[in-house]
């Protein structure tokens, strides 16, 4: 096939992701991003980076149990061949739950085991979860333990992935607004450019031309710890949404996240900031000395039916509502876009994600 010119607008993960995976099937990319190369001001930035395709089962359709199993394996691999170093972790989730709590996690168990990934899953008594993280086992007696789950850095990941695309060629925009976009074309500072596909990764941007988007606020805070030793992502069951504590290098811990049905990007509620750190509290006391480094909020672009979708208008795709999901599902649906591109259609197994209009 010959090398196609491709202009992707937006550089969150949907964005990135689809610019390496199409500048590695040999396509010439030109990335477009309104804000700055920081890269601090979007959806991405504030995402946890939770690659748990299992314990999204206590909400998520089957599929985003299939689909994520799958992309988890492409993180794998193409995270070693990253220009810059990316902190990832494979070591599986522990979901634990106090006594009143107890129904969503057999609940979840039931899911997992009803989709085909019962041997996934292990239920862990004292001895076992003492092994695993020594310094939970004195406050729950059991625990699920997801195995193959994992979790990614977006705060490496980001850069890491721009400049790999820098590297290897692919023209960046920053600070640069697409002002219109349609089917092969873009226009920038009021300048028509004209490019073979238009992939347009704009994230909750993009809610004109797509009506169904909504935002789903999230709030997540980060904790500085050298008191708490936690060798994998905990998982806590929460009446209302899944609490996770993931941890970081330099002794963070990343608390999330909340879900509330609005678009607002109003700073973090008190409210919010309690139950997080309450859920933290609870599940490791020595959480009461942590440093609070940061409390950031943001709206993830989700559809009705909470799964991505790659809507096609001739050689214009847009790429939208990754929802919870943008770190687990991005090099799947990137590697749906590249086939789409190549092939005119998408792999059966992702066939469900594609809209011709
Ligand atoms: C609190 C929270 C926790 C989360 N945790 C997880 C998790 O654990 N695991 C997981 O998989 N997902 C998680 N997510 C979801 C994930 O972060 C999102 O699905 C993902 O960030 C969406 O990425 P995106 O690239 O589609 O959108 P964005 O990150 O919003 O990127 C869109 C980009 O487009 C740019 N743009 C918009 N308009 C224009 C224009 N006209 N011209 C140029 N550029 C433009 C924007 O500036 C922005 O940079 C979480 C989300 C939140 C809020």
């Amino acid at each position: 096939m010959r090398q196609q010119q491709i202009a992707i607008i937006g550089a969150g993960i949907t964005g990135l992701t689809q610019a390496l995976w199409l500048q590695r099937q040999g396509h010439q990319i030109s990335l477009f991003e309104r804000g700055g190369e920081r890269l601090d001001h979007h959806c991405s930035h504030v995402g946890a980076g939770m690659l748990a395709p299992y314990c999204e089962l206590g909400e998520a359709e089957t599929v985003i149990a299939h689909w994520g199993a799958t992309a988890l394996n492409l993180w794998r691999a193409l995270v070693p061949t990253l220009a810059q170093p990316v902190h990832m972790t494979c070591a599986g989730t522990l979901v634990v739950a106090h006594r009143q709590d107890r129904a969503g996690i057999q609940h979840l168990a039931e899911r997992v085991t009803q989709a085909g990934f019962g041997a996934q899953q292990r239920w862990l008594q004292r001895d076992e979860l003492r092994e695993l993280e020594p310094e939970l086992d004195s406050r729950f007696g059991e625990a699920l333990y997801l195995a193959p789950e994992g979790e990614i850095d977006p705060r490496s990941l980001l850069p890491a992935l721009v400049e790999t695309l820098r590297q290897s060629g692919a023209m960046l925009h920053f600070a640069t607004e697409v002002e219109a976009q349609a089917s092969g074309e873009i226009t920038v500072r009021g300048q028509r450019q004209l490019f073979d596909w238009v992939l347009d990764c704009r994230g909750l941007a993009a809610r004109e031309q797509l009506p169904d988007l909504r935002g789903v606020r999230g709030e997540i805070l980060t904790l500085h710890s050298r008191e708490v030793r936690l060798n994998r992502p905990i998982r806590m069951m929460h009446p209302r949404y899944p609490l996770y504590i993931v941890p970081r290098p330099n002794h963070r811990f990343v608390v999330g996240a909340t879900s509330i049905e609005s678009d607002s990007l109003r700073p973090a509620t008190v409210r919010s900031a309690l139950e997080l750190l309450s859920a933290a509290y609870a599940l490791h006391p020595a959480f009461a000395e942590a440093e609070i480094v940061e409390i950031n909020r943001q709206c993830r672009p989700a559809f009705p039916d909470h799964l991505p979708r790659i809507t096609q208008q001739d050689h214009l795709l847009r790429i939208n509502g990754l929802y919870r999901h943008g770190y687990l599902l991005s090099p799947l649906v990137a590697e749906t876009v590249a086939a789409l591109i190549r092939d005119q259609r998408p792999p059966a197994a992702t066939a469900l994600l594609w809209q011709p209009l």
